[in-house]
C-alpha cells in the first residue's frame, strides 16, 4: 500500500465497486456451471472468494488506499440488499428456507412454478437490477452476514476497506408493490420499518471493525418531492444519531444532487461522496453556495466511472485543489462503481497501440486516481511523469484522424433545418404510401429478427475458425432468408422482413460497418447476473463506407412480390449501447450517426425498397435523469431520427419501433420523430398504450403488439383478436397495425410458427368484422 509521507496531506484514493466476473469471467462460468449442477457450492463459493481477494490485491497494488467490500454479487447488488433487510416475497420464501443459495437464484431467476423479481435498469446505465417486491405488510429483517463476511475476509488480508450497501432511501425508491398490492402503495411509506433494520446491519459491521461505511444513495440525484427530500433527511437524521455505528459516508453518482445538496450537507453523517463529471460537474458550484462541507470528509468523483476514455488530470487536479477548500479532508475516486466498465484496456492487443493508450477501463481508473491522489497530497512535482503521459495521450487523440475527419465534419456543419425534415407532411404522405403498397386494412407485419437458430450461430462460429469463408457464409444467410420469406409468404403476412439472420446484435452489425466505431475483444460489461455484453466504442467521426444491409434486403425482396421491410438500427440507440466519445456534445455524435445512416436509408430506397424501419429501442432509456435535460435531450434525439430519414420519397414508408409502453412523458418527442408508422410492446398492458395515444391525439399509424414475446407462451388466435378489438376501440382501423411486441430472435420455431399463424388468424377475423365502407 501507499502512504503519503506528507503528514499536512493525508488523502486517500478508492473507488466503490470493481467489475465482479474476472479476468476471464470466471464468475460466469461458475454461477452458471452451478445452475447447471456441475460446480458444487463449495466450489462456487471458493471462486468468489478468491475473485475478491484477487480484486482487493490488485486494487491495493494500484495504490487504492481503502478497498471496497460488500460490492461483490453472485448476481446482482440490489437483490443483495434485498435479502441484507429480509425482503424476500412470499412465493420465494420457501425456497429460500431449503437452500439460501438456491433461493437468492430463484428471486433471481425463477423456477418452473413461480416467476423471478422483475428487471429493470439501474438509472441511465445499461446494469440492470432486480426490481424490490414490497407491500403493506413488508415485515423487514437484518441479515448482515454477507456484509460482515465480506469485510472481515478484506480485513483479515490487512486491506483498509470500507463497506458499501445501497442506502435506505434509495431502495425503497426502486422498489415497486408486490403483486396483488394496490398501484397506489409508496414503497417509501416503509421507511421506519427499515431504519432499524439499517442501523442493525451498521452496528453489525461496526462491531465487525467497519471504521467508515458507504451508503449509495443515487436515487437522490433524479427530481424528488419535497416529501422524498424529507424522508431522506429524517433517514440520516436517524442513522446519524445511533450510538453504535461506523462512520457514514453518504454517496451519490451519475448526476448532481441538486436540492438534497443542502440535506445532505446539513445531515449529522461523517462524509458525502459526489459526483464531479460531466452533468454532475455543478455539484461543484452547489457545494461553494451550500458553503461547502467543513469538518467533513468528501470523496470526489472526478474520473469518469462508467466511460472509457482516459482522464484529464489537469481538470481533475483544478477541481480537486477547489475542493480542498471545500471540505475538512478530500479522498479522490471514480465517479461511480466501476461496474460498468470492462476490466483492462491492456487486454485490447488488437487495438492500435496508440489508440488504446485513450483508453481507461477498470484498472487504468484505478491507477488515475491514485495518481491524483498522490499530486493533490504531494503536490504536481510529484506526479510530473503521469501528467505529462496523460497531455501527450489526450493530445494525440485530439489530434488524430480518427477523432477529426475534414469531410465528416464538413457535412455535419452543412446540415440545415430543411434536411431534418420530411416534406410533405405525413397527412399528405399517407395517400401516396397507400396507393404504392395497397395494403388491406389492419395489415400485419413483425418487428425484423426471426428465432436465432443454432445452424446461424454455428455458421458465424464457422466463418470465425475458418471452416467457412465470406462466401459459405453468405450462402448460409440466404438460405435463411430464403425460408423466412416463404414461411411469411404461406403465413399470410402483408409486410415481409428478411428475418436479420446476418446479425448477432442490432448496434454491434452497424458499428463493425461504420468507419468511426471501434471493437473490443475483452471488453465486457455485466449487462444482468451472468449476462455480459461488448459495448462497441464510439471513438471517432463516423461514416459509412458501403451499403451495410442493402444486399440483404434486395435478396430477400427478390424472392417475393410482397414488400420487404429494411431494418436498421437508429441513431439514438447506436449511441445508447455503445461507449460513446466525450470529447463532443452527444447531440454531434448522433448526427453523424445519423448521416451515416441516411446514406443506407437512401441506398434502400434507391434499390426498391418501399417499407424501411429505423428501430430506436433506446429513445426512451436514455432520457436524462432530471426533468431540466430532457428539453435538449429529445430535440437532438428526434431531429438525428428526422436527419436519418427525411431524404426519401413520400411513399416510401419509414416506420420505427420501441420496446416499451411507459412513454406518457415523450408522446411528443415520438410524434416529432414523424414516422410514419410505430410498433410498440403493448401485449403484457392489454393495448393500454393504444388508449394512451389516442388520448394524447398522436395522429398516425401504430402497431402496439399483441403478442408477448418475451414469454414462451403461445397467444390464442382469440386472444389476440381480443387485443386487437381493444386497440381499434382507440385507433381507427385506417391507422392499426398487427404485429408482435418485439423481434422473434429469442424464441423458437415452433411457437414462432403457431404464434404468427394465430395474429394473421385474428387479423382476419377483426377485418370480417369492420363496417363495410
Ligand atoms: N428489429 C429488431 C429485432 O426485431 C428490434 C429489436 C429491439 O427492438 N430491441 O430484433
Ligand atoms: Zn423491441
Amino acid at each position: 500500500m501507499t502512504t503519503s509521507n506528507n503528514a499536512a496531506a493525508d488523502v486517500h484514493a478508492t473507488v466503490y465497486g470493481y467489475p465482479r466476473q474476472g479476468p476471464n469471467r470466471e464468475l460466469k462460468k461458475a454461477v452458471e456451471g452451478y445452475w447447471k449442477g456441475r460446480v458444487a457450492a463449495d466450489a462456487l463459493r471458493e471462486t468468489a472468494a478468491e475473485l475478491r481477494r484477487e480484486v482487493w490485491r490488485q486494487l491495493a497494488d494500484a495504490g487504492i488506499d481503502e478497498v471496497p467490500t460488500g460490492d461483490f454479487s453472485y448476481y446482482d447488488h440490489v437483490l443483495d440488499t434485498s435479502v441484507m433487510v429480509g425482503a424476500v416475497p412470499a412465493r420465494h420464501r420457501a425456497a429460500v428456507a431449503a437452500d439460501a443459495l438456491d433461493g437468492y437464484f430463484a428471486m433471481a431467476r425463477g423456477t418452473q412454478d413461480v416467476a423471478p423479481l422483475e428487471m429493470t435498469k439501474w438509472f441511465d446505465t445499461n446494469y440492470h437490477y432486480l426490481v424490490p417486491e414490497l407491500g403493506p405488510d413488508t415485515v423487514f429483517t437484518a441479515d448482515p452476514a454477507k456484509q460482515v463476511s465480506e469485510l472481515g475476509e478484506a480485513l483479515a488480508l490487512g486491506h483498509r476497506a470500507r463497506p458499501v450497501l445501497v442506502g435506505p432511501v434509495t431502495y425503497l425508491l426502486l422498489a415497486k408493490p408486490a403483486p396483488g398490492v394496490a398501484d397506489g402503495f409508496e414503497p417509501l411509506t416503509l421507511l421506519d420499518r427499515l431504519l432499524p433494520v439499517y442501523a442493525e446491519v451498521l452496528a453489525a459491521l461496526r462491531a465487525a471493525g467497519a471504521e467508515w461505511v458507504q451508503l449509495d444513495e443515487p436515487a437522490l440525484v433524479q427530481d424528488r418531492t419535497p416529501a422524498e427530500l424529507n424522508a431522506a433527511a429524517r433517514t440520516y437524521r436517524e442513522l446519524g444519531a445511533l450510538t453504535e455505528r461506523p462512520k457514514l459516508l453518504v454517496a451519490s453518482y451519475f448526476d448532481r444532487l441538486g436540492e438534497a445538496l443542502p440535506v445532505l450537507a446539513k445531515a449529522p453523517v461523517e462524509g458525502l461522496a459526489l459526483d464531479f463529471t460531466g452533468a454532475a460537474a455543478g455539484n461543484l458550484a452547489d457545494l461553494a453556495a451550500v458553503g461547502g462541507l467543513p469538518g467533513k470528509r468528501l470523496v470526489a468523483g472526478v474520473v469518469n466511472g462508467r466511460n472509457i476514455w482516459i482522464n484529464d488530470h489537469q481538470k481533475s487536479l483544478a477541481t480537486l485543489g477547489t475542493l480542498l477548500g471545500l471540505a475538512g479532508r478530500v479522498d479522490v475516486a471514480a465517479s461511480c462503481s466501476l461496474l460498468h466498465v470492462p476490466l483492462d484496456a491492456a487486454a485490447e492487443r488488437d487495438t492500435d497501440p496508440q489508440i488504446r493508450r485513450w483508453l481507461a477501463f477498470a484498472r487504468q481508473k484505478t491507477a488515475e486516481i491514485t495518481t491524483l491522489a498522490r499530486g493533490l497530497a504531494q503536490g504536481t512535482g510529484a506526479i510530473q511523469a503521469e501528467l505529462a503521459a496523460n497531455r501527450a495521450d489526450l493530445a494525440s487523440r485530439a489530434n488524430s484522424p480518427l477523432t477529426h475527419d475534414p469531410a465528416v465534419r464538413a457535412r455535419a456543419a452543412a446540415v440545415t433545418e430543411a434536411d431534418t425534415r420530411r416534406s410533405p407532411s405525413y397527412a399528405e404522405r399517407v395517400p401516396a404510401q397507400r396507393a404504392r403498397l395497397g395494403l388491406p386494412l389492419l395489415p400485419t407485419t413483425t418487428i425484423g429478427s426471426f428465432p436465432q437458430t443454432g445452424e446461424l450461430r454455428t455458421a458465424r462460429a464457422d466463418l470465425r475458425a475458418g471452416v467457412i469463408d465470406a462466401d459459405g457464409y453468405e450462402e448460409r444467410i440466404k438460405d435463411e432468408i430464403r425460408e423466412v420469406i416463404a414461411f411469411q409468404e404461406k403465413a399470410g403476412i402483408d409486410v415481409l422482413v428478411h428475418g436479420e439472420p446476418e446479425r448477432s446484435d442490432m448496434v454491434q452489425y452497424f458499428a463493425e460497418q461504420l468507419t468511426g466505431y471501434l471493437a473490443t475483444r475483452h471488453g465486457w460489461v455485466q449487462s444482468y447476473g451472468t449476462r455480459y455484453v461488448r459495448p462497441p466504442v464510439l471513438a471517432g467521426d463516423i461514416s459509412r463506407p458501403d451499403p451495410m444491409t442493402v444486399r440483404w434486403t434486395s435478396y430477400a425482396q427478390a424472392q417475393t412480390a410482397k414488400p420487404v421491410k429494411g431494418m436498421l438500427t437508429g441513431p439514438v440507440t447506436m449511441l445508447a449501447w455503445s461507449f460513446v466519445r466525450d470529447d463532443q456534445p452527444l447531440g454531434d455524435t448522433a448526427r453523424q450517426v445519423a448521416l451515416a445512416l441516411r446514406d443506407e436509408v437512401n441506398d434502400l430506397e434507391a434499390a426498391g425498397t418501399s417499407v424501411i424501419q429505423v428501430d430506436e429501442p433506446a429513445l426512451r432509456e436514455t432520457l436524462p435523469l432530471r426533468a431540466a435535460g430532457h428539453r435538449a435531450y429529445l430535440a437532438w434525439a428526434t431531429e438525428s431520427f428526422r436527419l436519418t430519414v427525411s431524404g426519401v420519397r413520400p411513399d416510401t414508408q419509414i416506420h420505427t419501433h420501441m420496446c416499451y409502453a411507459e412513454f406518457g412523458d415523450i408522446i411528443r418527442a415520438i410524434d416529432d420523430l414523424d414516422a410514419d408508422v410505430i410498433s410498440l410492446e403493448a401485449a403484457r398492458s392489454h393495448m393500454q398504450v393504444a388508449g394512451e395515444l389516442a388520448t394524447a391525439g398522436y395522429p398516425r399509424e401504430v402497431g402496439p403488439g399483441v403478442w408477448d414475446i418475451h414469454s414462451p407462451r403461445i397467444p390464442s388466435a382469440e386472444e389476440a383478436a381480443a387485443l386487437l378489438r381493444k386497440g381499434l376501440a382507440a385507433i381507427p382501423a385506417e391507422r392499426l397495425w398487427v404485429n408482435p411486441d418485439c423481434g422473434l430472435k429469442t424464441r423458437g420455431w415452433p411457437e414462432t410458427r403457431a404464434s404468427l399463424a394465430h395474429l394473421v388468424a385474428a387479423a382476419r377475423t377483426v377485418r370480417e368484422e369492420l363496417p363495410r365502407p
